[in-house]
């Protein structure tokens, strides 16, 4: 059962094979069995989850069928769930329990799915291995001395360890994809502005956007048409209505140009990497897929471009927590004291270097020779994407230049750890859709995943893409066996 993807799920709930309180149970159990080795979960809800599983199941004797009905996910703990802590693996957030639903957990819940908990993060999505949350590491399944990659490596992890059916994560500069690639499973980041962002913790507000973490490419496309689409309560969403992914994915496929960057299949890429990826290439091209090299010249200048303007954005938005209207608060001597004890002793020490270089970059006589010239940066590097679009249909970069890496490898290095997001960067600064495809394993058994990236607004082309790519690779995903 852990191996069946969440659209199977839904064909087995409509044929009545199994209920929606029996797989809820399923993994449940399951959770509690193996949870404790990967601790993909920050918070687990049981009795709501079952609660939600028997109104599925009274729905469905009622001849009611919804995308989801019954269907068991988690969603990653920087979206805010009404009566359901949601802590940003912060201990500023520890005990925060929002009043109202994001949008897309909203969309979740009327489309009948069951939310199984809250999975682990970075603190405030700042990170690429999980590693920074205030409370513990998750594992990454394949080998638990690795990490699970991050931001949203809980949910990547219990997509990949068969702990729900998929998941909501959020990609600011690679938290979706980076972790997918590492846990074996589909990760997608959609244009900026086709998901709501209410109610999702802001980190930085011009790069975040939520996305699903899925087995199968039919069930990103699926997750993403539920909670995809315009909202009046973000005011960057987009106004156009989704396109009817599933649809796309039942027609054949067109014969696509794919974009290879040689900036990105250049010196920094790891041998088993490259080596795993390269053979996808050959796939591509027996489905009528023509490879052509491009260049996206300034591709190099993204990640620094990046380290400007997140912490910028992050350290705006995250003034808010002060001890005054969330959350954790120090007690203090003076009002400044204690503002000055809680933002000391609720935040770790990565959210507090981001701070720290983004209130800098603002600083008067600063700004415009940082913000202003990323944001410069920025634009050169959408530009380069418009043009290579005029050539190609699809561009394929590796996700990460290596594989999973060992727990504790990267966290006395800041840099080293960034640097595992230059391929994924440079997508959220251009804003475009991007998705991180299972492509293979390493001689040492660990899932490398290819990046596929498509023009603004493009996820049915890409979609479709991928669900043929997947279908020739025909990788077994697991799960790998977690049991003693
Ligand atoms: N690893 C990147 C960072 O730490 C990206 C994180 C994200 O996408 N949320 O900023």
């Amino acid at each position: 059962m852990e191996r069946l993807s969440l659209t199977e799920i839904r064909r087995q709930l409509q044929k009545g094979a199994f209920s929606a309180e029996e797989i809820t149970k399923f993994y449940l159990s399951r959770i509690e069995r193996l949870d404790p080795k990967v601790r993909a979960y920050l918070t687990v809800t049981p009795e709501e989850a079952l609660a939600q599983a028997r109104e599925a199941d009274r729905l469905r004797a009622q001849g009611e069928d919804r995308p989801l009905l019954g269907v068991p996910v988690s969603v990653k703990d920087n979206i805010c769930t009404r009566g359901l802590r949601t802590t940003c693996a912060s201990k500023i957030l520890e005990d925060f329990v929002p009043p109202y639903d994001a949008t897309v957990v909203e969309r979740l819940k009327a489309a009948g799915a069951v939310i199984l908990g809250k999975t682990n993060l970075d603190e405030f999505a700042m990170g690429s291995s999980t590693e920074n949350s205030a409370f513990f590491p998750t594992r990454n399944p394949w080998d638990l001395e690795r990490v699970p990659g991050g931001s949203s490596g809980g949910s990547a992890a219990a997509v990949a360890a068969g702990l729900c059916a998929g998941s909501l994560g959020s990609d600011t500069g690679g938290s979706i994809r980076q972790p997918a690639s590492f846990g074996g499973v589909v990760g997608f980041k959609p244009t900026y502005g086709r998901v709501s962002r209410y109610g999702l913790v802001a980190f930085a507000s011009s790069l975040d956007q939520i996305g699903p973490l899925t087995r199968t490419v039919e069930d990103a496309a699926l997750l993403l048409q539920v909670v995809g689409g315009p909202d009046p309560r973000d005011s960057t969403s987009y106004p156009e209505p989704q396109p009817h992914y599933l649809e796309v994915l039942a027609k054949p496929v067109s014969k696509a140009k794919f974009g290879l960057p040689r900036e990105a299949w250049g010196e920094g890429l790891s041998e088993e990497v490259r080596s795993v990826l390269e053979s996808v290439f050959k796939v591509v091209e027996d489905l009528g897929g023509e490879l052509k090299e491009i260049s996206l010249p300034h591709l190099a200048y993204a990640l620094p471009a990046y380290y400007i303007i997140a912490p910028a954005e992050a350290s705006s938005n995250l003034a808010r927590y002060d001890g005054v209207k969330y959350g954790f608060r120090a007690e203090g001597g003076s009002l400044i004291e204690m503002y000055k004890k809680t933002r000391s002793q609720g935040f770790g020490r990565e959210v507090k270097r981001r701070i720290m270089l983004g209130t800098y970059a603002l600083s008067a006589g600063y700004y415009e020779a940082y913000y202003g010239k990323a944001s410069q940066v920025r634009t050169l590097i959408k530009r380069d994407f418009e043009r290579a679009f005029e050539e190609v249909d699809l561009i394929l970069t590796p996700v990460s230049p290596t594989p999973a890496f060992k727990l504790g490898e990267k966290t006395q290095d800041p840099l080293q750890m960034y640097l595992s997001d230059v391929y994924t960067i440079p997508v959220n600064l251009a804003g475009l859709p991007a998705l991180s495809l299972p492509a293979g394993y390493t001689g040492g058994g660990l899932p490398v995943g290819l990046q596929i990236i498509a023009p603004a607004f493009s996820e049915s082309l890409l979609l479709a893409q991928a669900y043929a790519l997947e279908k020739a690779l025909a990788l077994d995903l697991g799960p790998p066996s977690l049991e003693d």
